[in-house]
């Protein structure tokens, strides 16, 4: 068993927010009033008060009119501080570090939530996938959850107002034995994705579908009395519409991007170019947009759990308009022009075929350092140890063809050319 910490961005709303903010200066002030008592009894008696001293004190402060407003924020926020607090003074008291410091507002902070298995509602609600904090409710997650749920939650805010979810769960996941295989991943439209070894991940059609569905019934819903009976059963039926179309394009998007970290060693993508994707207002394309950042945040999350490498290259890298064949750069490339041929060494293209491989061999460039990285790396190490066994081959897959042909909607989500 390992321990295995994980770390997603939420999107809380402007209520839950709120609600935050109460709660981590509600945890400041109970993190300034031990320390202050502590201090106080320490600097005359070289006490050594604990935490159960404060912890007491806030209990009688509680009951009191001036802080009765403690009584609103969740007590195992308040007594995590606590916590977080005594463990200072130990570290302190064995040498290991400096005496704790007051603590202004600031905009960066942390505070925690018990996780307790007793607690059913939210066994259950994580067995859904939905974290649901104590007085905040369901949170938006960024990602998904993992699947046990964990005894504690820190929710963090950083200085550009961006929040987090970070909690550690043991589990079994060994790295994966190398599978001597290497692939540059192409994003699009026509296709959610499509490998340099002529693999594609088609945008399912099952999700048309529904999509039409769901419009139909948002339709339906904006020709219904607003508050009215028919209005309220409309707008649960296009909620739970919302929810379908969610989890079946989550599904489909596991276990696509489970298929590929499996069985390859090097995932190479090209970062999205996110401005483009705001400026989409049309429900298919913003659908689109969002599997194509969840399908690389998968990846990329599932790397690090195989020990696979992961690597991303910089956005406005020519991969569509190079020659993968010669190296010749198009100035221009149509974006409806599906395939071209090089005017140089004339070679047929596919064009997101080449992109692919021409993602690939940039993404192998990067990870051997001799491309200034303006990009991430991950498992590096692992990736030497690969080099040296895949020595030489490096877009192996040269021949490969592109079939396009739907895909089962519920099949892996990945076919072979
Ligand atoms: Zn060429």
């Amino acid at each position: 068993m390992t321990i295995r910490a994980y770390k997603l961005q939420i999107i809380p709303n402007a209520e839950q927010r709120k609600a935050l903010e109460n709660y981590q200066g509600a945890a400041r002030f109970a993190w300034n009033f031990g320390l202050s008592m502590i201090s106080k009894a320490y600097k005359r008696r070289k006490d050594k008060a604990n935490y159960m001293t404060v912890s007491k004190l806030i209990t009688k402060l509680k009951k009191t009119s001036r802080y009765s407003w403690l009584n609103e924020i969740p007590s195992d926020v308040v007594a995590q501080k606590l916590r977080d607090l005594d463990r200072a003074y130990q570290n302190f008291f064995a040498g290991r570090a400096k005496y704790p410091r007051f603590r202004k507002k600031s905009p960066s902070w942390s505070i925690r939530f018990n996780f307790d298995n007793r607690h059913s509602g939210k066994v259950k609600s994580w067995a859904n996938g939905e974290m649901v904090l104590p007085g905040i409710g369901k949170v938006k997650l960024s990602q998904e959850l993992a699947k046990q749920m964990p005894k504690l939650i820190t929710i963090s805010k950083d200085g550009t107002g961006r929040y987090f979810a970070s909690y550690a769960v043991e589990q079994d996941i060994k790295p994966m034995a190398l599978a001597g295989s290497m692939v540059g991943i192409d994003m699009g439209i026509k296709s959610l994705a499509t490998l340099s070894n002529g693999q594609v991940v088609e945008n399912p059609r099952f999700l048309r579908h529904m999509l039409k569905l769901l419009r139909v019934r948002q339709k339906s819903l904006s020709r219904k009395q607003k508050g009215s009976n028919r209005w309220k059963k409309q707008v649960r039926r296009v909620a739970k519409t919302h929810a379908k179309v969610r989890n079946s394009r989550r599904d489909y998007l596991h276990k696509a991007t489970t298929a590929i970290v499996e069985s390859q060693d090097v995932i190479v993508v090209e970062s999205l170019r996110v401005a483009n994707m705001v400026k989409n207002r049309r429900l298919s394309r913003a659908i689109n947009d969002a599997s194509m950042s969840e399908f690389i945040s998968m990846l990329e999350y599932k790397s690090g759990w195989y020990g696979k490498m992961f690597v991303k290259v910089d956005t406005w890298f020519p991969s569509s308009k190079t020659c993968g064949a010669c190296g010749h750069k198009l100035d221009e490339l149509d974006l409806s022009a599906r395939s071209w041929e090089c005017p140089k060494c004339k070679t047929a293209h596919d064009r997101d075929l080449n992109a692919a491989k021409n993602i690939l061999a940039e993404g192998l460039r990067v990870a051997r350092g001799t491309r200034e990285p303006n990009m991430d790396v991950k498992n590096r190490v692992d990736f030497l140890a690969l080099a040296a066994a895949l020595s030489g081959s490096e877009t192996g897959e040269a021949e490969a063809r592109i079939v396009r042909e739907p895909i089962s909607p519920y099949g892996t989500g990945l076919r072979d050319a």
